[in-house]
């Protein structure tokens, strides 16, 4: 049976703040003498960090690799406030690309530890993103990944909790988390909406969609990118077949027996340029056609969290 429809879920791809962090590194290159530096990963996708390497930005995990007084710009998963102390020590010229949503998170949690409170924070301890919100206040704040630590994690009788959790995490594995939380503590302060950012929710929707309609998936993204990654996980739980595509070679290792229709979704760092290569590898090879399933508009910039009012976030980083 040969492949003869290609089904691209939109959104999908570059979200608001990958688009700003992006933009950013590019007007960097274009005004600021050469060498640009970026702490960790711009955005967690490989193909955006080879261009911007071979355009002469050098991505470093260590501020002690970055000359003093040189030009340094923060990833768009944000950095903990020891970083940006080192950074002012090293007299660093720094350039903010962190998401708003996750500036949002850390002015959170500075404001729930100034109430005295401990802070759950729902999501992947190893992330970048993560490493920077405990870095507010690392005797405060408790990483917490799954159900199961949920039901495991102690705190003395009397303290004031509340949680916060990572941007990219997948909505129904996060609420059963949060809804364990909320069983063993019910003064758990929260925020009033969700910490999962719309980007993210959107192309979960989109996954979840596209998995009525075709058997075979394949997400567009990074294997260190974690929207990405829960993205197969949400097409998987739907009932599709969902692979991880990285780079094209990994198009070879897909079966295409039996298969006659695909759908195709990207991570919120995976540029429209490798979309664009991986949907002509599959006309090149099958022919097929290719339909858009659109599953919600995206107006990202008017919902991004306002720094102005009641965050000192982006005075903190000058
Ligand atoms: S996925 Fe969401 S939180 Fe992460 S960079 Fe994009 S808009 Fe920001």
């Amino acid at each position: 049976m040969p492949l003869n429809r290609i089904v691209v879920v939109e959104p999908s791809g570059f979200c608001a703040g990958v688009k700003r962090a992006v933009g950013m590194l590019e007007q960097a290159l274009c005004e600021l003498a050469p060498p640009i530096y970026c702490y960790r990963e711009l955005v967690h996708n490989r193909q955006v960090i080879e261009q911007f390497t071979a355009r002469g930005v050098r991505f470093v995990n260590c501020l002690d690799e970055v000359p003093e007084g040189a030009n340094l710009v923060f990833s768009a998963h944000g950095v903990a406030p020891q970083i940006v102390e080192q950074a002012r020590g090293r007299c660093l010229r720094v350039l903010d690309a962190t998401c708003p949503f996750v500036a949002r998170i850390h002015s959170k949690v500075r404001q729930f530890v100034a109430e005295g409170r401990t802070v759950f924070l729902v999501g992947h301890r190893t992330h970048d993103e993560v490493r920077g919100v405990v870095g507010e206040a690392p005797g405060a704040v408790m990483v917490i990944e799954n159900p199961a630590e949920a039901e495991a994690v102690q705190v003395a009788p009397g303290t004031a909790l509340a949680v916060v959790t990572q941007t990219t995490l997948s909505v129904a594995d996060t609420a059963k988390t949060i809804g364990v939380l909320h069983s063993r503590f019910p003064a758990l302060a929260t925020l009033p909406q969700s910490d999962i950012c719309l980007a993210v929710r959107n192309r979960q929707l989109g996954v979840s969609r596209l998995a009525e309609q075709v058997q075979r998936i394949l997400v567009l993204g990074a294997q260190n990118s974690s929207n990405s990654q829960r993205l197969v996980e949400v097409a998987v739980a739907a009932g599709a077949d969902a692979t991880l595509i990285s780079t094209l070679d990994d198009l070879a290792d897909i079966d295409w027996q039996g298969v006659d229709q695909v759908g195709i979704t990207a991570g919120a760092s995976t540029p429209e340029s490798f979309m664009q290569a991986v949907i002509n590898a599959l006309r090149r090879l099958n022919g097929a056609a290719v339909t858009r399933l659109r599953v919600a508009t995206e107006d990202l910039a008017a919902a991004e969290p306002s720094l102005a009012e009641g965050d000192d976030n982006g005075q903190q980083r000058k």
